[in-house]
């Protein structure tokens, strides 16, 4: 008879986290809206966390579908372009259920805008009772408040769900001194303040997010939500990233 080989868990860096994926990860190389693809290798790299036992919230933004200032929405009052934007989170937050689900992780959508027959609203602590439960919490519309964003949004729920991070996936593995993409001598930084982002305007995130984390003393994370397994590893401790701390 063979011995089963009990897998041996490292421990986590991580028990608890909000990660905020910007809509535009979620377009792909496709310039506009969802690409299935690219939310199916999202909700991958989320399930493979999620099956760790990390608790994990997730706020999507909507920017790959509509954002309320934009030139798509023109003159419109800013409120109604801003609601918008909000239901444009619902959809890519919907996308990324029915991703989560067919990897077989039992997800809930929670919206600041009531929508009764599409998910459940917001309400902080059945969202709790599902974390604990094993299932990923995923916040759609925001704040529910035009005027914010989903950074914003993310930096709210991450302190009211008494999250030990807030991740922020992006297609970068971190914060640079300039964009990477464009400048061949950006340099990845490892660490930095809340202060310094804020003070060198290393734009990573909405200031009134940061500003939010720095008064909760909740750490953000910025990692590439693009390379598979970094999300893995970010949660154990290891590979590339940048944390923002105090
Ligand atoms: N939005 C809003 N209030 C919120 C969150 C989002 O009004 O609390 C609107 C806003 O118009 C924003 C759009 O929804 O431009 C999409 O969100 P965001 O730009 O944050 O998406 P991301 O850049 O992360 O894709």
């Amino acid at each position: 008879m063979t011995t089963p080989i009990t897998e041996i868990q490292e421990p986590l860096a991580y028990k608890r986290i909000l990660l905020k994926v910007s809509g535009e990860v979620l377009m792909g190389d496709q310039g506009f809206g969802i690409d299935m693809n690219t939310v199916k290798a999202v909700a991958e790299e989320v399930a493979a966390v999620a099956r760790l036992g990390v608790e994990l919230c997730l706020v999507i933004g909507g920017g790959n579908i509509f954002r309320g200032l934009s030139k798509a929405a023109g003159d419109m009052e800013r409120s109604s372009a801003d609601y918008m934007g909000m239901l444009a989170t619902v959809m890519n937050a919907l996308a990324m259920q029915n991703a989560l689900e067919r990897q077989g992780i039992d997800t809930r959508v929670q919206s600041a805008i009531q929508m009764n027959a599409v998910c459940e609203p917001f309400v902080r602590r059945r969202a709790i009772r599902h974390l604990e439960k094993g299932r990923v919490v995923i916040f759609a519309a925001g704040t529910g408040a035009p005027y914010f964003t989903t950074d914003t949004a993310a930096a709210l729920r991450a302190a009211e769900m008494n999250c030990d991070a807030l991740f922020k996936g992006t297609s970068v593995d971190g914060v640079y001194t300039a964009d990477p993409k464009k400048d061949a001598t950006a340099e990845r930084y490892d660490n930095l303040s809340y202060l310094e982002v804020l003070s060198r305007d290393l734009r990573v995130m909405d200031a009134s997010a940061v500003s939010l984390m720095r008064e909760n003393t909740i750490p953000i994370v910025v990692f590439s939500i693009r390379t598979p397994g970094a999300l893995n590893e970010v949660i154990h401790g290891r590979g590339t990233y940048t944390v923002i701390t105090q």
